[in-house]
């Protein structure tokens, strides 16, 4: 009688502690994902923004601050909920709002990028002065979010590359030229090998070419990334995975320069092409308004002039 007791009590006991492991890796939530020790990546909705948590001894390293601070208060609960430690980093892997917006969420970090970054950020912020009133008015809950709102620009701008030590883990900062932004930074973490690799390639979505971004830098930066030998990549924006992503975008790339030169072995104006390029393999990729953009990259790398 005794020994069942004490049994159904161990049994009990064991059956709680499995209930609240279980119950503790479910409370991260199905949007953060552990990819190694201490390296946690914050998945954004859809083609939100993505973001990496780096947890170590000394305190946290945050990569890109979310979408919009809804995201940004959401990554800081689940920093809270890993580690009592503080914020004590913050990198950008590129300056626009949907990865910068929610920095004074996390006042008391330093705030890293590439060369250009704040340039870049406070460029959008005079040409768009009303943005932080203008997201706000978008819900309530934008509203509460945003409350304590304070334009942070980076304290840090490194040139080529940097390597941050802090408790025990190394990041290497690695600046992408022509890529995305003015400001691109993949962050390599070679002990754990997970690359952060910006948004140089994005995940199931037709990627935005600026003037200033060339298809044989996005390609260069695939192979560097490639070269680095990482387990996991995390996009920009997309679902993490592996270098399949590079793959992936190069076989996109290759393609479309493929037909693009066809056309204009054809004699077509630029403006013939953009309307007779067809991509059917890839219809089902998110952004497809952005077309244009890469069809003028892929004109620009054949040596066409625009
Ligand atoms: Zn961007």
């Amino acid at each position: 009688m005794k020994t069942a007791k004490i049994a159904s009590a161990l049994l009990a006991l064991a059956a709680s502690l499995v209930l609240s492991s279980s119950a503790f890796a479910q409370d991260l939530g199905p949007r953060v994902k552990k990819l190694a020790d201490g390296v946690y990546v914050h998945t954004g909705n859809g083609f939100d923004s993505n973001s990496g948590i780096i947890v170590t001894s000394e305190g946290v390293i945050v990569i890109d601050t979310g979408q919009n601070p809804i995201e940004s208060r959401d990554i800081m609960a689940t920093v809270k909920k890993l580690t009592p430690l503080p914020v004590r980093i913050v990198i950008d892997t590129e300056p626009h709002g949907d990865h910068t917006t929610g920095h004074f969420v996390f006042p008391d970090a330093v705030v890293i990028a590439a060369a250009g970054g704040g340039e870049s950020m406070r460029g959008a912020d005079r040409a768009a002065p009303n943005r932080i009133q203008t997201m706000a008015a978008t819900s309530p809950a934008m509203k509460t979010a945003l409350e304590g709102y304070k334009f942070i620009t980076p304290h840090v701008e490194y040139r080529d590359k940097m390597t941050i030590t802090l408790g025990g883990k190394t990041l290497e900062l690695i600046y992408m030229k022509g890529v995305h932004s003015e400001s691109d930074t993949a962050v390599w973490l070679p002990q754990e090998r997970v690359v952060f690799s910006a948004s140089a390639f994005v995940v199931n979505q037709v990627n935005i070419l600026r003037p200033f971004v060339t298809i044989p830098d996005i390609l260069a930066a695939g192979k560097m990334m490639k070269a680095l030998n990482p387990e996991h990549v995390v996009p920009g924006h997309g679902t993490p995975g592996t270098t399949k992503i590079f793959d992936d975008g190069e076989k996109y790339y290759a393609l479309l320069t493929q037909r693009v030169d066809a056309l204009m072995k054809q004699g077509k104006s630029l403006d013939d092409i953009k309307k007779e390029v067809k991509m059917p393999e890839y219809a089902s990729w998110g952004s497809q308004d952005r077309m244009p953009t890469n069809v003028d990259a892929a004109y620009k790398a054949l040596g066409g002039r625009i």
